[in-house]
């Protein structure tokens, strides 16, 4: 007897195969049974005639390592069909030993009070224990640890000693399963890092088979330097490389994907690993002084982070002032007879320096042209925060589903699936995850093609998707008709586990 028979599915396996209409068995976690149609008993039914039956949606872009474990629901995921996130992204960690995750929880999660742990191994028993909705894999934060082995932000290379404590900090984290090692070279303390420092803690894991995951030091006027920077620490450290939401910022910068993709091209041609992965939106998200720190709102061509007008900037999460969110830079430009930069800096001041905020700069055209291209998969880059988050948060998956296939037709259904599914789990090592294959781990999701659509909008963001009735984790129906079913069947996902 099976656990659970889904009917009349049109299945789209993630290859980037057409749909084939199929029933699909599952037992325990596992699909055991793929076929025309399936006559055995079942605990239980789903009935999914005109619905696209697809693996459950990896999300290599997620910034929800401590989310999952305060929320467990982490509704804003699972609504959307992402069944695996990748966490530990843009340098940020969730910990190093020696109780360093403190130094992260700062920006990501400032009112968090978390259980105790020190380094990977334990953080990963921290997400088994919890059993979120969803799995978790977990890249290393460059950030993290170098706060905590330099004492704080330190703008001074490492001594030998910090440097030794570092490396041995990711070799914990690698032993302990992650999939990579991540730098964020534009944002404090990553950016006092130079490429040999990031080179040889990359080492570590290329020495394991992981990755190297970048949120590069320039996505502005450099763009071009940056990419190279990144697959040369590829190249030198032995790793595979992971370009974080590619893309260029700053009007002056657009177009300049043509050649960053070239790059990409040219590399994997020489038989380098190299892709990227996208969040479908104009609008980057990020913390307010980090765009003062890299002179977006100063004179000149707005720097690392391209220049975004205050008008353009939208205030996300403002600890500490909850009634300021929504609200425009430029209105309190207009409010303290600032200019933007001084205005921010006030905000900063009178607040805090964990104020997040979406600020648009990017051009629709480059999103496509980056979507389209071969080495790019989806990632949410989200962070459910505040009131107003960005409503990547909560809206990535079927807006590339709705918008970009359905509406626009920049990529096809099957490709954008196998975007996020096959791909990233190939990429990032996540075995047994990412198909529609019989004795994969039964981790899917249904939608229905001709209506899946994101609900988030910067108005009002914290809304799932519709068109995207059931969403199954582990074999266990974790949204059924659209609605959280209340199971909670995520593990952590360590390296090589099979
Ligand atoms: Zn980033």
């Amino acid at each position: 007897m099976l656990d659970l028979v889904i009917k009349d599915a049109t299945v789209i396996d993630g290859t980037g195969a057409e749909g084939v209409s199929m029933d699909v068995g599952i037992e325990g976690d596992r699909i055991v049974e793929i076929a025309p149609s399936i006559e055995a008993e079942s605990a239980e039914t789903l009935n999914a005639a005109g619905l696209v039956l697809s693996p459950g949606f990896i999300d290599v872009h997620s910034h929800d390592d401590f989310h999952v474990l305060i929320e467990p629901e982490v509704r804003h995921n699972i609504l959307q069909g992402i069944t695996t996130v990748i966490v530990g992204n843009c340098g940020s960690g969730a910990g190093v030993p020696d109780g360093g995750k403190a130094q992260m929880t700062a920006i990501n999660e400032p009112s968090a009070v978390l259980p105790d742990w020190s380094g990977y191994g334990e953080y990963f028993e921290h997400v088994d224990k919890t059993s979120p909705v969803l799995n978790v894999a977990a890249l290393i934060g460059h950030h993290t640890l170098r706060k905590q082995a330099m004492g704080g932000i330190a703008d001074r290379p490492p001594t030998d000693a910090e440097m030794t404590d570092m490396l041995a900090y990711v070799e914990e984290g690698m032993q302990a399963g992650a999939v990579g090692f991540s730098t964020g070279l534009v944002y404090e303390p990553g950016r006092y890092a130079n490429t040999e420092e990031v080179a040889a803690l990359a080492g570590i894991s290329g020495k394991h088979g992981g990755l190297y995951v970048s949120h590069m030091r320039d996505e502005g006027t450099k763009l071009l330097d940056s990419v190279k920077e990144t697959l040369h620490i590829g190249e030198v450290s032995g790793c595979g490389v992971e370009i974080s939401h590619h893309k260029t910022v700053g009007k002056d910068n657009w177009g300049q994907v043509v050649q960053s993709l070239e790059m990409i091209e040219d590399a994997v041609a020489k038989g380098h690993d190299v892709a990227a992965d996208q969040y479908p939106y104009t609008a980057r998200s990020t913390a307010l002084f980090a765009l003062v720190q890299n002179g977006t709102f100063a004179d000149g061509d707005g720097g690392p982070m391209g220049k975004s007008e205050p008008s353009e900037v939208l205030l996300c999460s403002v600890p500490g002032g909850p009634d300021l969110e929504g609200r425009t830079l430029q209105s309190f430009v207009e409010e303290f007879d600032l200019p933007g930069e001084e205005a921010a800096n006030k905000l900063i001041h009178d607040y805090s320096e964990s104020i997040v905020v979406a600020a648009f700069g990017m051009d629709e055209g480059d999103v496509r042209m980056v979507m389209a291209h071969w080495s790019t998969m989806i990632g949410t880059d989200g962070l459910d925060r505040g009131s107003k988050p960005h409503p990547r948060a909560w809206g990535t998956y079927p807006r590339v589903l709705g918008k970009y296939v359905r509406e626009e037709g920049v990529i096809s259904l099957e490709n954008a699936i196998h975007k996020m599914t096959q791909m990233p789990a190939e990429k990032f090592g996540i075995e047994n995850r990412g198909l529609v294959k019989k004795g994969y781990y039964a981790d899917l999701v249904m939608f229905d093609p001709d209506t899946v659509i994101d609900g988030a909008t910067y108005d009002n963001p914290r809304v799932g998707p519709t068109g995207m009735p059931h969403v199954i984790v582990n074999g266990q129906i974790a949204v059924r008709d659209g609605k959280p079913a209340g199971t909670r069947s995520g593990r952590a996902l360590r390296r090589g586990q099979k």
